[in-house]
């Protein structure tokens, strides 16, 4: 498999160029091209010598994704279906009408950016989990979901959040490379304040981020204000119990501006009472976090339901009565399984596609 032009930095092409006796600018050229100019193949990047555009043709691949697919909801978010080089698939979703939760204006597009082929962490309510864990995303795959689907939906993406299929902090060296190619000037240049990450709660890796120059959000997916809540949906908190994972986020306000975002799904009779409102309340204070509550997402082959909307309603009144800012998030693409935690390990057979 050749690599993709859109997995090197600035540096890294020019570094191979001038080895292979090219003059410097001619990175920037090509990555003008990549970037920028987006032509179908190699061949077209018209200001190249014959010669480099055969060499990059035979060294190099352009694009590493493959459009398979490109649902639309009736709610007009869209699910791009991407085949990868070894064939397996990941999925992007794209959502308009950002409601302004991730820090960015209410009429714009949000991606939704895969970072892993399924997912090791096993959560017990997420479909990504529910197949295991097939392999981490190049950082070329995964700024090319941003870079492909601008191609594709012939719009410019405003805000990024990893919230696909993945953890991404499972994948870290490949998604910082992938945050250079996309907050670079000669990439795609989005402001880091337009992306926000979100963890399971690798506390290891939280910390390393918080040294990360860059201003970029996080978001953690806590689900429970309690070990004894938190341990019966998600294993990772038994390696990474509440306290670790609380005296980290504190570290990373410590080094950070940007406000952080605590996601919390409800689900009935599971993580819903009062009590934990009450908890999640407290620690989001201290924190100077904000809070999105989910109503959980049907996910097939899973027992768990929504709680009624009066008792999500409820449950945020504690958070806004304790000073919290809370959200009660509406969700986006339901009908195409699009929304939070229905993205799962898509295979293909001879009769097409399975999930
Ligand atoms: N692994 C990272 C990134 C994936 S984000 C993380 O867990 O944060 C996917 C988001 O969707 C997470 O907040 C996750 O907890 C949430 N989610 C998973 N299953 C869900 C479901 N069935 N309903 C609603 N949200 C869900
Ligand atoms: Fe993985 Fe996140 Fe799903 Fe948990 S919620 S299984 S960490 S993708």
């Amino acid at each position: 498999m050749l690599p993709s032009l859109t997995g090197l930095t600035k540096e890294e092409l020019t570094e191979h160029l001038v080895a292979h006796g090219q003059p410097a600018y001619r990175a920037d050229q090509i990555l003008d091209w990549v970037w920028k100019k987006r032509p179908e193949s190699i061949e077209l990047m018209s200001n190249l010598p014959k010669a480099l555009r055969q060499y990059l043709t035979e060294n190099f691949s352009l694009y590493p994704l493959l459009a398979a697919r490109d649902l639309g909801s009736t709610d007009t978010t869209r699910k791009m279906l991407y085949k990868l080089h070894d064939s397996r698939y990941i999925e992007s979703v794209l959502i308009p009408a950002n409601p302004a939760l991730y820090g960015g204006r209410a009429d714009r597009l949000t991606l939704c950016v895969s970072s892993q082929v399924g997912c090791a962490y096993g959560c017990k309510f997420c479909a990504s989990g529910l197949a295991g864990f097939a392999r981490n995303l190049s950082a070329a795959e995964i700024a090319a979901q941003v870079l492909q689907t601008e191609m594709l939906a012939k719009d410019r993406i405003d805000n990024l959040v990893f919230m696909g299929m993945g953890e991404p902090l499972a994948n870290l060296k490949n998604l910082l490379q992938a945050i250079e190619l996309i907050t670079s000037p000669w990439g795609l240049n989005l402001g880091a304040r337009h992306l926000t990450i979100s963890t399971s709660g690798l506390v290891p890796q939280i910390k390393e981020l918080s040294q990360h120059p860059r201003q970029i959000r996080l978001a953690i997916s806590l689900h429970g204000a309690t070990d004894e809540v938190r341990n019966q949906i998600m294993p990772v908190n038994k390696k990474y119990p509440t306290a670790m994972l609380f005296d980290a986020l504190h570290e990373w306000n410590a080094n950070k501006k940007q406000h952080l975002t605590l996601e919390y799904i409800l689900i009935e009779g599971v993580n819903d009472q009062l009590e934990q409102a009450r908890i999640l309340a407290t620690h989001a204070r201290s924190l100077h976090a904000k809070v999105n509550l989910i109503p959980y997402n049907t996910v097939e082959g899973l027992p768990w339901k929504r709680p009624e909307i009066t008792h999500c309603q409820a449950f945020r009144n504690v958070l806004t009565n304790a000073g919290v800012t809370a959200t009660l998030r509406l969700e986006k693409g339901h009908d195409i399984e699009a929304a939070c935690g229905q993205l799962r390990l898509i295979q293909e057979t001879a009769d097409g596609l399975i999930q």
